[in-house]
């Protein structure tokens, strides 16, 4: 392989800009073009660039490198001897990385050689390029990286390919990436489920770790059995090594923890806890919304307000609340719980402290006679232990809030992901810590 001319050893700074790339031409070592610059430049191991093409394509401009092989043996994939009887060699375009903004093709002849060996007819092996892909693996990975921030038909739109390409590099690349992916044991599970279309009830259920704070698995369903076939596919180790489990207050994942990890703590994490109790409230709020048409134009738009903190609201939206909780009595009762209680979670880190602000907190609640707000202290009581074990550790709410959100924008964008394993995939490749895929050769 031919090596590109490298810089003399230099303490200059990287060139981020073309200021400093001026400055910098002193210290280069300036070659002269000749035939083999095209070689250097297009970096292909084994490929000479012996023509080239410029072809129009509408406004854009499409390189065409016409190339030979530099060597004229092949190794046997079988018995490892070299071969130089070529036996057939067809004509094979592979799209690459652009060179100078233009999408680029490399041309060249793919042989068959015979091993006098085997006795049979094999392909060559090219290190830059998979057999049977149209797309060089540096541009196939190139595609596969600019699907983890932006939408595929997007991707495909922006490099003039067909959307389904797009979607099979991406998936490819992603299951290598997955596979890859290094072994390490889990300390802190996250288990949360995420609703995957607005409107259908279908979720998918998230596994976390909430240490390194990345994705580790997405399963189907949000179902106890599915929770428990993920645990019963780990090995002892690494169900030993979970020694803390949070998550939404959900009966059926504590019992499986409490059965097949009874050694870990149960926590139900503050940012599933505050969930519901948003979510009492606004019961509360669409109650009194349908009372009249009064009421109905007094509280639109406060939906978001009501759950937002109140010390990141704009001076309109803090008069718009002011408003509505002087109007409804109801509502001031119960915002002004739900902040007391969100000020506890923030504040207070000492689990003994913690209890005693909380039992205040039930008895007032309770107190109130509003039957969603009652209906969550229920709740709460039944999870009372697991809730307080949130102040035991000193982890904060936002790597399950985090990740959650996170995921969500996965969602948003996840345009034309009606296949469950095209989202996972996703999931996992942008929130999952997973490694740049190798290739395979
Ligand atoms: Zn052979």
């Amino acid at each position: 392989m031919k090596m590109l001319p490298l810089l003399p050893d230099s303490p200059v700074k990287v060139v981020r800009d073309a200021a400093r790339a001026v400055k910098r031409t002193a210290n280069l070592m300036i070659q002269r073009v000749t035939a083999e610059t095209f070689n250097i430049l297009l970096g292909l191991p084994g490929m000479v660039v012996t023509e080239y093409a410029l072809e129009r394509q509408g406004e854009q401009e499409v390189l065409h490198l016409f190339c030979h092989h530099e060597h004229e043996v092949a190794i046997c994939p079988r018995c490892g001897q070299v071969s130089d009887a070529v036996h057939e060699q067809e004509e094979r375009a592979i799209r690459h990385l652009d060179i100078w903004g233009k999408a680029t093709y490399v041309h060249f002849p793919s042989r068959r050689f015979d091993c006098e060996h085997c006795k049979k007819p094999f392909t060559e092996s090219l290190s830059w390029v998979e057999s049977k892909r149209r797309e060089s693996t540096g541009y196939e990975l190139h595609v596969y990286n600019q699907c983890k921030h932006t939408d595929q038909a997007a991707v495909a739109e922006q490099e003039g390919l067909h959307p389904e390409t797009v979607k099979g590099i991406f998936l490819r690349w992603a299951k290598r990436a997955e596979k890859q992916r290094q072994y390490t044991l889990v300390h802190c599970l996250g288990v949360d489920e995420i609703s995957l279309r607005k409107g259908h009830q279908q979720f998918a259920l998230v596994l976390s770790d909430l240490e390194r704070h990345c994705v580790i698995a997405v399963l189907p369903e949000r179902s106890q059995k599915a929770f428990e076939a993920w645990l019963a596919g780990l090995s002892e180790a690494e169900r030993q090594s979970i020694r803390l489990v949070a998550m939404d207050m959900w009966g059926p994942y504590r019992g499986v923890v409490r059965s097949k990890l009874s050694h870990a703590e149960i926590v139900a994490d503050r940012f599933h806890v505050t969930k519901q109790l948003n979510d009492a409230l606004g019961k509360i709020r669409r109650r009194l919304q349908a009372s009249d048409p009064t009421s109905y134009e007094r509280l639109k738009g406060i939906r978001w307000i009501l759950v937002r903190r109140r010390a990141e609201l704009k001076s309109e939206e803090e008069a718009k609340l002011q408003a509505a909780l002087d109007a409804f009595p109801e509502l001031r009762t119960a915002y002004l719980l739900k902040e007391r209680f969100v000020a506890i979670a923030d504040k207070i880190q000492d689990r003994a402290q913690a209890e005693r602000f909380l039992r205040a907190w039930v008895y007032e609640a309770q107190a109130s006679g509003l039957v969603q707000l009652v209906k969550f202290t229920q709740t709460l009581q039944h999870w009372w232990e697991e809730f307080l074990n949130y102040f035991n550790e000193g982890f904060t709410s936002g790597v399950v809030e985090g990740l959650n959100n996170a995921i969500r924008g996965t969602i948003r964008r996840a345009y034309g992901y009606h296949v469950f394993e095209h989202f996972r995939l996703h999931v996992l490749v942008e929130h999952g810590n997973l490694s740049t895929p190798i290739p395979l050769i």
